[in-house]
């Protein structure tokens, strides 16, 4: 039986609602972002700014802005693949019931889904907040007032400091996402990881909750992971091949009424 299949069967027994998909950088490669944290990736070249240093260092927030002008270049315009496509599909056929992710391109919600069935762990790179008043802003609004020469940009409401809604380091987590994210593993009955390698917090553990709570784990990822063991399928294709592939499939299942 080819993966396509195992996949479609099990988001199929899974039945409505019964499956979290839960995302890394893996899924959005085909869509052109590069993984951050891969050799040549912006994280190895630069220093991370940690958050503690970006609230009291206006010359911290200057570089982070100048950064910024790279990194987000390629985020902007990126579009859903394949996989992203799928995944909305089944969210609106009622097989999966929400998609938690480390990813910060907002690339689930421009497939379709609903900002209420994204969890994003991590934040969305799209947005820009004020920490005094909380107003929220387009990054490119922003960001063009860097490129016009203010390089530590205030919130025009409050003068308050700007900075991107995704979570820095030496920021914590966002409690009330890891927690609704621990939740929706706990009672799945199919946990769906797609381009994870689950190494950091809380990827690491999450999938765990569904396996532990008797519900079934299925990995797609390029390389090994440390829960490869507890998976009922392990599949290696690119994410947006072997998810087309079982969205292909499954739009068959429905328009037979039969296999
Ligand atoms: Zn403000």
């Amino acid at each position: 039986m080819s993966n396509a299949r195992v996949l479609a069967d099990l988001l199929v027994s899974a039945g409505p609602g019964g499956t979290v998909v839960f995302t890394g950088a893996g899924v959005s490669t085909e869509s052109g972002i590069p993984d951050f944290r891969s050799p040549g990736g912006i994280w190895s070249r630069y220093a991370p700014i940690m958050y503690q240093d970006y609230l009291r260092d206006p010359l911290m927030r200057q570089e982070s802005w100048r950064r910024g002008l790279e990194s987000y270049a390629s985020m902007a315009t990126a579009l859903p693949n394949a996989a992203h496509l799928a995944i909305a599909e089944w969210f609106a056929a009622g097989l999966v019931r929400s998609v938690v992710t480390q990813n910060i391109d907002g690339l689930h919600q421009r497939a379709g889904l609903p900002d209420s069935a994204v969890i994003e762990l991590h934040g969305n790179a799209h947005f820009v907040e004020c920490l005094g008043c909380a107003r929220r802003f387009d990054r490119l609004a922003v960001q063009a007032r860097v490129e016009a020469g203010e390089l530590d940009p205030p919130c025009p409401s409050c003068g308050g400091i700007l900075k991107t809604t995704t979570v820095s380091f030496g920021q914590p987590m966002p409690v009330a996402e890891v927690e609704a994210a621990q939740r929706l593993h706990s009672s799945a009955a199919l946990c769906l990881v797609v381009g994870s390698s689950m190494v950091v917090y809380p990827a690491a553990t999450l999938p765990e909750h569904t396996v532990e709570a008797g519900g079934r784990l299925a990995i797609v990822n390029q390389t090994e992971t440390h829960l490869d063991h507890l998976a009922t399928l392990v599949a290696r294709e690119p994410a947006a091949v072997l998810l087309g592939e079982t969205a292909t499939l499954l739009d068959r299942v429905q328009s037979d009424g039969s296999r």
